[in-house]
């Protein structure tokens, strides 16, 4: 099933996320802060260490992975969005290593900033809460 809503820019922020800090939970703290609860975003910059995941579409589980060294945030675009009444952040990263090699995934808790430069757009006029959706297995707008 498809379905679509249709929201107005909202503020539009510019963030230097801390260093040392976690990324996901970073862009997430930052949106509850200023009260941002459906939003658009982009990152660029670097991390120290990273933690992302794949999710297998047969089993409708994730698999983690985790790459201990420095890596550059070559793309990283998610969502802001309620889960169960919560503010949640959805992001997917493309990192890349000293050699140009890339890894990328689904950004999970565990990836911690070196530098990180985020641009946050508030979408008004729309509220998106995620529902379980039987068919997939995960957490989809409800729409
Ligand atoms: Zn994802």
């Amino acid at each position: 099933m498809e379905g679509f809503a249709e929201a107005s820019p909202g503020r539009l922020f510019a963030v230097r996320l801390p260093y040392g800090g976690d990324l996901l939970e970073s862009i997430r703290d930052f949106a509850v802060r200023v009260g941002v609860e459906t939003g658009v975003l982009w990152v660029i910059g670097a991390v120290k260490k990273a933690s992302v995941s794949f999710y297998n579409q047969e089993e409708k589980t994730y698999s983690k992975h985790s790459f201990d060294e420095p890596l550059e945030i070559l793309s990283c675009i998610g969502n802001i969005a309620k889960l169960k009444g919560e503010t949640f952040a959805h992001a997917h990263i493309v990192l890349g290593d000293k050699n140009g090699r890339t890894y990328g995934g689904h950004l999970e808790k565990g990836t911690t900033v070196f530098s990180a430069e985020m641009f946050l757009l508030e979408l008004k006029g729309v509220t998106l809460n995620r529902e379980y959706d039987e068919t997939t297995g995960l957490n989809l707008f409800k729409l």
